[in-house]
């Protein structure tokens, strides 16, 4: 289904496009053992970052850092055992970026789950567990990454929500409902934090090809992706690029910004 053009996914030509954008800079990446964390880890270490990879998935995060750190050279990755939920573990990946890389420069709080049912059939510990990792997991994240930030000078924090944090649909109401939220909260941290020079941005990938859309039917799948102008789902270096933008000291003027990577979807 994919017709993404091979150039936008450093990873096919077994080696890292390399401009040093993120030269001395340190990244946390929630949910980075794969799909579009992964996408963004091995970007950003292509473009001179310290990357440490946070998710549940300990063995996938590990493997990823070891790769990473092989195709580098150098130690680059790190992975650490971060559940979004828990501001213990955030503070412990915190520490990680300081004692292991020296501080903390660019958060991406990526970590998501996704539900399906609609706002009836909705079971309130199913609401509960999607408000917790992809609407509390994002607020404890900027929580713990602003004073971090502070002590640098400034920041770049990247909330990843979804388009169904701008569009309705019929079902996925919990999700809808987080990722709603994310987009705004994203605004209120540009708001608050742009006297310490700190950037926030939402990014609001469409229908994306990751583990999370392995779930469904290839049919139900494609029947979604074509919904959009472009008529195909997007890689997760399509989505990992605009991150990398926006993490960047190229995107010093943009804040409280809402970026769709969606092939058009919800322009129609
Ligand atoms: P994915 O399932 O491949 O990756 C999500 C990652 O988050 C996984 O590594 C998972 O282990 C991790 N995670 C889940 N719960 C966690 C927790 N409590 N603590 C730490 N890590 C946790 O999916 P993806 O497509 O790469 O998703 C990345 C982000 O993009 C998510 O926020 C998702 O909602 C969003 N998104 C995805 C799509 C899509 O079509 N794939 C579309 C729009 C938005």
């Amino acid at each position: 289904m994919s017709n993404a053009p091979a150039a936008y996914s450093p990873a096919q030509h077994g080696r890292y496009a390399c401009y040093g954008s993120l030269k001395g800079k340190i990244a946390l990446i929630s949910g980075g053992a794969r799909g579009q964390g992964a996408a963004e880890a091995r970007l950003f270490v292509g473009e001179g970052a310290k990357v440490v990879l946070g998710d549940v998935l300990d063995g996938e995060a590990n493997a990823l850092a070891e790769e990473i750190n092989r195709r580098a050279g150098s130690r680059a990755a790190l992975a650490i055992r971060l559940d979004v939920t828990r501001a213990a573990d955030w503070r412990a990946a915190l520490d990680a970026c300081e004692r292991e890389f020296g501080g903390l420069d660019i958060l991406v709080n990526n970590a998501g789950i996704l539900n399906f049912s609609r706002i009836e059939d909705t079971s309130e510990e199913e609401w509960d567990s999607v408000v917790a990792v992809n609407q509390k997991g994002v607020w404890l994240g900027m929580k713990t990454a602003v004073p971090a930030m502070r002590k640098r000078g400034g920041g770049s924090i990247v909330n990843i929500s979804s388009i169904y944090g701008i569009i309705g649909s019929a079902g996925a109401a919990a999700y809808h409902g987080t990722k709603g939220a994310v987009r705004v909260l994203s605004k209120v941290g540009a708001v608050h934090y742009a006297a310490d020079g700190i950037r926030v941005n939402s990014v609001h990938p469409g229908v994306i090809k990751t583990p999370m859309t392995d779930v469904l039917p290839t049919d139900q799948l494609n029947s979604i992706a074509a919904m959009a102008p472009m008529k195909r789902a997007g890689t997760p270096e399509e989505v990992a690029y605009v991150v990398l933008f926006l993490a960047s000291d190229e995107a010093s003027f943009v804040t409280g910004a809402e970026f769709v990577v969606d092939g058009g979807y919800t322009a129609v």
